[in-house]
């Protein structure tokens, strides 16, 4: 293998046991949340991983933890190869956050309101000095016509009021593009959006890998869209990442209860009722639990065995690139004690 197909199977972000955990409850009665949980993947260049779970499966919190938002408990993020942490155990530097942006779910939130778009778009430039001035509108002008803003010229002058939600949501993508980051996080960029003009945030993800080599992290707990943009799916339950597959064969083949559950829960046009009628139904509490032992998902599990509750199931590969953890898939499950 030549040195060129060696750095492209490389990846771009290799994260391992990542945790994030809070401190809860009281000196004599301490407990511990654990946001994230020993959370392990690796990003290619030109890839789009997706992230699907339900509210509070530790999604955006990953996220931020790999933007450098926030601090984690424990855990490694590989940069090129480079231990971030190591080299940056406080705060991420002005090198890192050029290479890994972030698109937020909030593109009404996520600008200000006494700026134009054009301001919004020079700021990234000009703190990274990646253009001089005499060269700002022109750059400006190429990166709003890369995510679809025409004419340019106009809309570099509008104010984020003016904008449609989509339109916003472009304008973040462009200002993330404008420092040439190799990863961008995307956390739930299309759930605020209407669904006429999601599609054109998705198919501007699509277009931005396969031609600028862009890593995303697509954060979405919308399973149709995970698919339709992701060339593998991760999917998180109360912190942990509980499967993780290719896209297509995660989605036709869900081997993990709560994988099937995401699916069966959507709506099914056909019969007008939603899959999980007639097949997969949890039990027990919504609330997803923090256990200390034991499976995350079995006070909900529908086929959960006693070693459920005490073991913790270990990550199994079930084909090339499959990777499930639950004990139904282990070839020598644990006993109980
Ligand atoms: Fe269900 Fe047990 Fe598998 Fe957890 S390990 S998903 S409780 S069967």
């Amino acid at each position: 293998m030549s040195e060129h197909e060696q750095e492209a199977e490389l990846p771009i972000l290799e994260v391992t046991n990542l945790s994030k955990h809070f401190s809860l409850g009281n000196w004599w009665k301490p407990a511990i949340f654990k946001a994230v949980n020993d959370v392990s993947f690796k990003l290619h260049k030109g890839e789009v991983l997706s992230v699907v779970g339900e509210s509070g499966s530790g999604k955006s919190t990953l996220a931020r933890l790999i933007a450098r938002l926030s601090n984690p408990t424990e855990g490694r993020i590989l940069l090129h190869g480079k231990d971030i942490l190591a080299q940056e155990p406080r705060k991420a530097s002005l090198a890192y956050r050029r290479q890994v942006q972030m698109i937020f779910q909030d593109p009404f939130g996520s600008l200000s309101p006494t700026h134009p778009i054009g301001y919004h778009i020079e700021r990234p430039l000009q703190i990274h000095k990646l253009a001089q001035s005499k060269d700002l509108e022109r750059e400006v002008a190429t990166l709003l016509e890369t995510v679809g803003l025409h004419p340019p010229a106009d809309v570099a002058e509008r104010y984020p009021f003016q904008m449609s939600g989509g339109q916003r949501q472009r304008v973040a993508i462009a200002r993330a593009l404008a420092v040439q980051p190799d990863i961008i996080l995307a956390d739930e960029p299309t759930s605020m959006l209407d669904v006429s003009i999601r599609m054109e945030v998705l198919n501007l993800i699509e277009k931005l890998k396969t031609e600028r080599g862009i890593g995303f992290l697509y954060i979405t707990h919308d399973l149709a869209s995970a698919r339709y943009v992701g060339d593998r799916t991760m999917v998180m339950y109360a912190g942990n990442v509980v499967e993780e597959g290719e896209s297509c064969a995660l989605m036709e083949n869900p081997a993990h209860p709560y994988t099937q559950l995401l699916l069966a829960s959507v709506p099914d046009p056909s019969s007008g009722l939603s899959t999980g009628e007639t097949t997969a139904k949890a039990e027990g509490t919504r609330k997803p639990p923090n256990r200390d032992k034991g499976c995350p998902f079995a006070s909900r599990c529908p086929m959960r065995m006693s070693i459920c509750e005490e073991k913790m199931p270990r990550r199994t590969s079930l084909a090339a690139n499959h990777f499930v953890r639950c004990h139904l898939h282990e070839a020598d499950p644990p006993k109980p004690a």
